[in-house]
């Protein structure tokens, strides 16, 4: 499949469908533009790609919606260099977001298909993330911390011990916190054990399962 100029010119409207409910980053809006959605997802939808909206993929997971995607990454507030690292790889697109950042990123998943699938679509695309793990996030990654932030993208139920304390002092967790609804959640490590929340609205995530799969 291709990356054509329909394809280019449905990702302009997206991006700024995407801007025109709130996303001001243009260094986000820029990198959503570059990335060709359509790939990410199975052939037969590609008409669904360029629609401000979560779609099913492999394993019964869900590609996350371009606002969801856009919103957590302004809150990340991404610079080159930073490490980052991602709960919830998936498709890899929010993976490939990142890596067009400039961010240094590790992803972990549970799913072991689609973990295979996506270990070799992204570099087919030119998308170089540090590494992907299949494992479970609820772990985060102990021998690379600690993170300039992290970034989880599936509903978690409770926020886990393991990644606040694999923050830098000074580093960033944004995740989705809730079991049907979650409310988005941006947690800024003060200091050893000070951490400053903040909350915003609501989002729906596939939920954040224990263990591998
Ligand atoms: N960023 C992805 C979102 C995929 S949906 C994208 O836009 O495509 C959430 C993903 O989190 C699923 O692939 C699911 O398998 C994964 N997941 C759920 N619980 C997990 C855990 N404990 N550790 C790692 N990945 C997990």
């Amino acid at each position: 499949m291709k990356d054509t100029f329909k394809h280019k010119g449905l990702r302009q409207k997206l991006v700024e469908v995407v801007k025109n409910k709130g996303i001001t980053d243009e260094k986000v809006l820029d990198g959503l533009s570059k990335i060709p959605r359509h790939l990410f997802m199975d052939s037969g939808f590609l008409d669904h790609a360029y629609q401000d909206k979560a779609f099913p993929i492999a394993a019964d997971q869900t590609i996350s919606q371009p606002y969801t995607v856009a919103f957590q990454t302004e809150l990340l507030q991404v610079k080159k260099g930073d490490k980052i690292l991602e709960i919830g790889t998936g498709s890899g697109y929010q993976t490939a977001l990142l890596c067009v950042l400039g961010a240094q990123v590790f992803s972990i998943e549970r799913q072991q298909e689609l973990f295979k699938k996506t270990s070799k679509f992204l570099p087919s695309l030119g998308y170089r993330p540090k590494k992907l793990i299949f494992g479970d996030g609820y772990k985060g990654l102990k021998t690379e911390a600690p993170f300039d932030s992290i970034i989880v993208t599936a509903g978690a139920p409770l926020v886990p011990k393991a990644l606040l304390g694999q923050l830098k002092i000074g580093g960033r967790l944004v995740i989705p916190v809730g079991d049907q609804v979650q409310t988005m959640t941006l947690f800024i490590r003060k200091g050893e054990k000070e951490f400053e929340q903040h909350e915003f609205g609501e989002f729906r995530f596939v939920p954040m399962l224990e263990d591998k799969n």
